[in-house]
């Protein structure tokens, strides 16, 4: 008798929260290794690609491609080997700690799985500030790798202080007439190195002490200008640009995981080596949520393959009797062996 038919949630082989590039190629290669997987897309499906334009910079579309349009051409690959979908967010998660079954809800529904996948992604914090949502993707970027190529000979700005600032403004700097690093303080959080490579390149500017105070559009809807607050009671300004990068960091969208899975002090889900493999049996992780390095649409679907070999793997060497809903107990198993060999 099916799991259904007695009336309790079937347990699926495996349950992937997060449509992203990552949740999606998982769902692709779990479908085509017939575990029928069962997507959490989220109620905004397909991830931050969703909020981009023009995506060039990913193999296999020489002319780009708009991102919603390549979310959807994902989600549909995924579809067409029987992926299925509930397009709501995952409210809370029990996972369990020793190999058994994982309870997933979505709302007061329960899901039950055998093997979970986390592709919930990473958030670029947001200053916050009048014009930044309104010009997002009109001139307002958080991924200098992937719209640098898009401000050729046109002024910008890149706001933040760390590393990623100065990475994403040396790499602008290629194509751009110029680059403002606008930071908040005098001191930089950016290690020696990056800093100094920023400060030699000659079309780099460093402007401190300012925090943005607004951004403006332009004829056309696209951006045109940002005011600057001086922090140190300096004379506020006003710069004519074309681009805006902020480079203030990156969340990820780990809560829901929050204590029940290993992850670093910034959030991110630690998982073993090159796999995907967090500390949980069962448990895998994938795309944006792991990665605070690349954070590419080509690299989270490559590790959203990986998590989905990883978990087909998982599936085979541990199979649990579906039946069940609980794990054996090695030392009952052993004991019963023990009585069974005696003869008592
Ligand atoms: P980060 O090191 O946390 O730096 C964020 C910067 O943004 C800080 O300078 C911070 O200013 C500023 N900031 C934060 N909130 C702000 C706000 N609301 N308004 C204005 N400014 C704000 O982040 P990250 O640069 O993304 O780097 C993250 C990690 O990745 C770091 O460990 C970094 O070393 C690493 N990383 C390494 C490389 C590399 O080695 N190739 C490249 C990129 C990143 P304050 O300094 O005033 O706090």
């Amino acid at each position: 008798m099916s799991d259904t038919e007695n009336g309790r949630s079937p347990v699926e082989e495996v349950i992937i929260i997060g449509s992203g590039p990552a949740g999606y190629t998982a769902a692709l290669y779990t479908s085509r290794a017939d575990l029928n997987p069962l997507v959490f897309e989220g109620f905004q499906w397909g991830g931050l690609l969703q909020q981009t334009t023009d995506v060039e910079n990913y193999p296999g579309y020489p002319e780009g491609v708009m991102g919603p349009e390549m979310m959807q051409q994902f989600r549909d690959q995924a579809e067409r080997f029987g992926t299925r979908f509930v397009t709501d967010d995952a409210t809370r998660v029990e996972l369990s700690t020793d190999g058994g079954v994982h309870k997933l809800y979505v709302g007061d529904e329960e899901h039950l799985a055998r093997s979970v996948i986390l592709a919930m992604g990473a958030e670029p914090t947001k200053l916050g500030v009048p014009g930044e949502e309104e010009l997002a993707s009109r001139g307002v970027s958080y991924c200098a790798t992937c719209d640098a190529a898009f401000f050729r000979d046109k002024p910008t700005i890149v706001v933040g202080g760390g590393d990623t600032a100065m990475e994403d403004a040396t790499f602008l700097a290629k194509f751009a007439k110029d680059v403002k690093v606008v930071h908040r303080r005098d001191e930089f959080r950016a290690s020696a190195v990056m800093l100094n490579r920023a400060k030699e390149t000659k079309n780099i500017e460093l402007l401190t002490p300012y925090t943005v105070d607004s951004f403006e559009a332009g004829d056309g809807g696209m951006l045109k200008k940002v005011v600057l607050d001086n922090t140190d009671g300096g004379e506020d300004l006003e710069l004519e640009i074309d681009g805006a990068f902020i480079a203030i960091g990156h969340k990820p969208n780990s809560a829901i995981i929050e204590g029940q899975v290993d992850t670093d002090p910034n959030g991110y889900v630690e998982v073993e080596g090159r796999s995907t493999r967090t500390n949980l049996a069962g448990v895998f992780a994938a795309g944006d949520v792991v990665d605070h390095t690349y954070r590419q649409a080509v690299t989270a679907a490559g590790s959203g393959c990986a998590a989905a070999l990883d978990a087909e793997a998982y599936l085979r060497d541990a199979p649990v009797d579906a039946e069940a809903h609980w794990e054996p107990d090695p030392d009952k198993i052993e004991a019963a062996a023990e009585k069974a060999a005696s003869g008592s």
